[in-house]
C-alpha cells in the first residue's frame, strides 16, 4: 500500500513539474486572492471586489472619496486607495466601517493617519477588544452611533442606519438615497446560509427584521461582503429561505427532536473547532439555540 502510494505520489509530483501552468493556476495553487478591481454600480459609485477579504466599496464625492470597509490586508486596502485614484484624485474623506469582522477591517492601518472612521457604537466595542497592535488602535472608530448617522458628503446626504443585531449586533446598512443603493456589508449571502456570529450577539430572527426594513428603502442595487450584486428578489428569497429554516426548526423542536436530530435533518456538518476562535455555529444550530434559549 505504501508503495502504491509513493509512486502515485511521484507520478503527481511529475506531471505538476512537467505541465506548463500559467500566472493564474499558479497564483491560484498558492492560494493567492484574485486581483483587485472596482466596478462600476452607478456614477460615482464602486465596488471593490477581489483582493484580500470581503467586498468594499467607494463612493467618489466631489471633494472628497468615501470608503466603505476596508479590505483584510493593508495592501489590498492601499491597492483599493490607488484604484479610487485614477477615478479622481480628490482626498479620502470618511470610512465607513460595516461591522467589526477581520476581512472588512483589517486593511484600515493603510488609510491615511487620522481619517474619519465611522462604525456602530458595538462595532467600536467589538474593535476596542480585538485591535490589540498598537498599529491598528490608531484606527479605532472616533465618530460612533446607535440607530442613524446622516454623513453629509458634497451636498449628497448617505445614511447610516442600525435596524438592530443580525450578522453581529453592530451592523451598519450604508444607503445612497439619489444612486437607489444599498451596501449591506454581511447582511446578505446568496448560495449559502447566511453567518449569524452569535459571539458578537448576531440573531437569525434579527436578520429576517433587518432585511424586511432593507426592502422598505427606496434602493434597488444591493452590495455585500461575499456576493455578487443583488436586486430586492434576491433579498426577498434570503427572507423567505430564512423564516422556512425557522419554522420548520421550531416544528421539530415541538416534535421533541434533538439538536442532533436536527442537524442530521439539515445535513449539517460540525467543522472542527480552531485554536482562539469561537466555535463555528451552523445556521441550524443558530436558530435551535434561539428558538431555546430562556429569555
Ligand atoms: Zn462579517
Amino acid at each position: 500500500m505504501k508503495k502504491l502510494f509513493t509512486s502515485l505520489a511521484f507520478l503527481a509530483l511529475t506531471a505538476g513539474l512537467l505541465t506548463a501552468s500559467s500566472p493564474a493556476q499558479q497564483a491560484q495553487a498558492r492560494q493567492e486572492p484574485p486581483p483587485l478591481r472596482l466596478e462600476k454600480i452607478s456614477e460615482r459609485i464602486y465596488e471593490v471586489k477581489g483582493g484580500s477579504g470581503a467586498n468594499a466599496g467607494v463612493f467618489l464625492g466631489r471633494q472628497k472619496t468615501l470608503v466603505i470597509d476596508a479590505k483584510m490586508s493593508e495592501e489590498s486596502a492601499m491597492q483599493m486607495i490607488e484604484e479610487a485614484k485614477k477615478l479622481s484624485p480628490n482626498p479620502i474623506g470618511a470610512v465607513v466601517l460595516t461591522h467589526s469582522d477581520g476581512d472588512h477591517v483589517n486593511g484600515l492601518p493603510a488609510l491615511p493617519a487620522g481619517i474619519e472612521i465611522i462604525a456602530h457604537d458595538n462595532t467600536r466595542q467589538h474593535l476596542d477588544e480585538a485591535f490589540k497592535e498598537e498599529k491598528l488602535r490608531a484606527y479605532l472608530p472616533q465618530t460612533t452611533f446607535a440607530e442613524k448617522y446622516e454623513l453629509k458628503l458634497d451636498g449628497e446626504t448617505v445614511q447610516l442606519l442600525h435596524f438592530g443585531p443580525a450578522h453581529t449586533n453592530g451592523d451598519v446598512v450604508v444607503y445612497f438615497p439619489e444612486e437607489k443603493v444599498v451596501f449591506l456589508g454581511d447582511l446578505f449571502f446568496k448560495g449559502r446560509d447566511p453567518l449569524v456570529h452569535r459571539h458578537k450577539n448576531g440573531n437569525s430572527f434579527g436578520l429576517v427584521k433587518v432585511l424586511k426594513a432593507v426592502l422598505e428603502l427606496d434602493a434597488e442595487t444591493f452590495l455585500s461582503g461575499h456576493a455578487d450584486k443583488a436586486s430586492r428578489g434576491d433579498i426577498i428569497e434570503l427572507i423567505q429561505s430564512l423564516e422556512e429554516k425557522q419554522a420548520r426548526i421550531k416544528g421539530l423542536i415541538e416534535e421533541g427532536k434533538s439538536l442532533d436530530e436536527i442537524k442530521k435533518v439539515f445535513n449539517v456538518e460540525d467543522r472542527p473547532a480552531q485554536p482562539g476562535r469561537p466555535r463555528w455555529l451552523s445556521l441550524p444550530e443558530i436558530i435551535y439555540l434561539e428558538l431555546t434559549e430562556k429569555k
